[in-house]
């Protein structure tokens, strides 16, 4: 289990240099938008939060409370980067329950006020996969800022498109 860490977390430094060599700017921990978002990058519009696996229960299927302890609650497949101790099951499972709905209610808030939302696990920054990862985060960046800026031509959709209308207004013998 990992211990409590700090807000210049190792794996946060890996996404801030990522980012930064591939030319990204952005703000750190800003404090006025929900959840604090490790990284803020106001071109993109998107908030990045750097997760550790264990407090933000990555890949789990969390027992309900009644289970904790017992049959079904052994069937509950951990994932390989969230193992819920045996010790004080019931406890973890409730706070990393509660940690898993605060998280989903800050990205949701971040959302309605117009902001994009992407996590990076620490387990996607390990060695192995951290340059994946990077280029990953900074191709959906671009993604997000092309989708956001790019003004494409109003969609037209088949029941306003009047040689549509016309096929259809035919097939029904009008
Ligand atoms: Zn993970």
């Amino acid at each position: 289990m990992a211990a409590i860490r700090s807000k210049d977390t190792k794996p946060e430094m890996i996404v801030r240099r990522g980012l930064w060599s591939r030319g990204f700017r952005y703000r750190l921990n800003h404090k006025r938008l929900p959840g604090h978002p490790d990284l803020v990058l106001r071109k993109y519009k998107t908030c990045v939060f750097v997760n550790g696996c264990f407090w933000h229960g990555h890949n789990v299927a969390l027992p309900r409370m009644e289970d904790v302890g017992c049959k079904k609650d052994d069937a509950i497949v951990n994932s390989a980067c969230c193992k819920i101790p045996n010790t004080n099951r019931a406890f973890w499972v409730t706070k990393i329950r509660r940690n898993k709905e605060r998280d989903r209610e800050e990205q949701q808030r971040l959302s309605e006020m117009g902001w994009h939302s992407i996590t990076v696990w620490e387990c996607e920054l390990t060695p192995k996969h951290r340059e994946e990862t990077l280029a990953s985060l900074a191709f959906t960046l671009n993604h997000i800022y092309f989708q956001d800026h790019i003004v494409s031509k109003p969609y037209v959709s088949p029941e306003e498109d009047p040689l549509q209308l016309s096929i259809a207004a035919e097939e029904c013998g009008q």
